[in-house]
């Protein structure tokens, strides 16, 4: 960890809130952002000035190593609001490791801890009237960090500014996802940056899911990227099989994000007693599963929309359709994080911050 400092957040408040002028009843996801955000720099081997201030514009030079060589990593976590009125984070703790993990395979200084979280609950507090009440409402959090030293050499900048925005967010209905699992285009590569969230990840995403798109899918299933037998996961969601009443989930690897909600949901499906296989999932057993009638749920798990169901998956030009299961696995952990995370239900995980 690097050197941690003991400065104290420097808090320069909005003179007055833009609150007023946001239809919170129609919101694009991620294009709001709340009144303050966090800004820290990174120099001399060392973070300083820990600031929250007005959200706005920045000035980075156009020479700056992240335009050039993408070293720039990221998180996504929500804030939720209970019918008291109090404001709950779930496992931050987790996108705090996750993003220090992605900082360390992209050559970038891990964040400290005591900074995170100061950042976090000062930045929160704040802009609190931004976190809406209601099941589905959330204030989004975008922690990033990207490489700011001027210089178009290919190594590692030794300047980076680490940022929070925050962004509300609505109930996120994903309607009918139908998905194309990948026999040609991959996501990630054994011993590549698969398992970081870095933002090049998801820019090289963007062409294949548009192919997808133009087909009338919405998502792709990433498979292995050496013979595409393997089923992994989805842009920005871990995928889980329901065939019979076994819950099945590809392996953590180098590959593949380890997911706060894929986490949540097996440790949920455990406590339930339902059988979980972490292991490599074969694309030709959801087949022979879809066919034989013993594929019963597909669906993704991640913090945007808590759980997808997917209705539809296409495999080198066929589609198969699932049944619509309104008491299935997806609806019942979808309730039970819902519940956890608004602080309707007892918390016997200890998830909720
Ligand atoms: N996979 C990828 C590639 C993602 O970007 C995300 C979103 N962070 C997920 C899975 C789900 O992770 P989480 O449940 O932590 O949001």
């Amino acid at each position: 960890m690097n050197s941690s400092t003991t400065q104290k957040i420097d808090i320069q408040k909005v003179e007055s809130s833009r609150i007023g002028e946001v239809d919170f009843n129609n919101l694009i996801f991620g294009s709001t952002f709340s009144d303050h955000m966090f800004e820290c720099d990174y120099k001399d081997g060392a973070w300083q000035n820990p600031t929250i201030k007005p959200y706005g514009p920045l000035t980075i030079s156009p020479g700056a190593k992240v335009f050039h060589y993408g070293q720039a990593v990221f998180e996504g976590m929500k804030a939720y609001k209970d019918e008291k009125g109090k404001i709950w984070l779930f496992r931050p703790e987790q996108n705090f490791l996750r993003i220090n993990k992605s900082s360390v395979r992209m050559a970038m200084p891990e964040f400290p801890r005591e900074i995170f979280f100061e950042a976090l609950t000062s930045l929160v507090k704040l802009d609190k009237d931004w976190v809406k009440p209601g099941l589905g409402n959330s204030l989004y959090i975008r922690p990033f960090v990207m490489g700011t030293q001027v210089g178009v050499g290919a190594s590692p900048s030794t300047e980076y500014k680490f940022m929070i925005l925050m962004s509300p967010a609505q109930a996120y209905y994903t309607g009918d996802v139908k998905v194309v699992i990948a026999d040609h285009y991959s996501r990630s590569a054994n011993g590549g940056v698969g398992a970081a969230k870095a933002a090049g990840n998801y820019g090289a995403q963007f062409f294949p899911t548009n192919l997808a798109r133009e087909k009338g899918f919405q998502q792709v299933i990433w498979t292995d990227a050496s013979n595409h037998q393997y089923l992994e996961e989805a842009g920005t969601m871990n995928v889980f099989f329901r065939v019979n009443d076994t819950l099945l989930t590809a392996p953590i690897s180098d590959r593949i994000l380890d997911g706060v909600t894929r986490k949540s949901v097996i440790a949920l499906a455990k406590q339930d007693n339902i059988t979980v296989e972490e292991r490599p999932v074969l694309v030709s057993e959801i087949v022979e599963a879809a066919e034989n009638g013993s594929l019963k749920e597909i669906f993704g798990a991640g913090t945007a929309a808590v759980i997808s169901p997917v209705s539809a998956f296409s495999y080198k030009e066929k589609t198969y359709e699932l049944d619509k299961q309104d008491d299935g696995f997806a609806t019942r952990f979808k309730k039970e994080l819902l519940d956890i995370q608004y602080n309707r239900s007892e918390d016997p995980f200890g998830w909720r911050y």
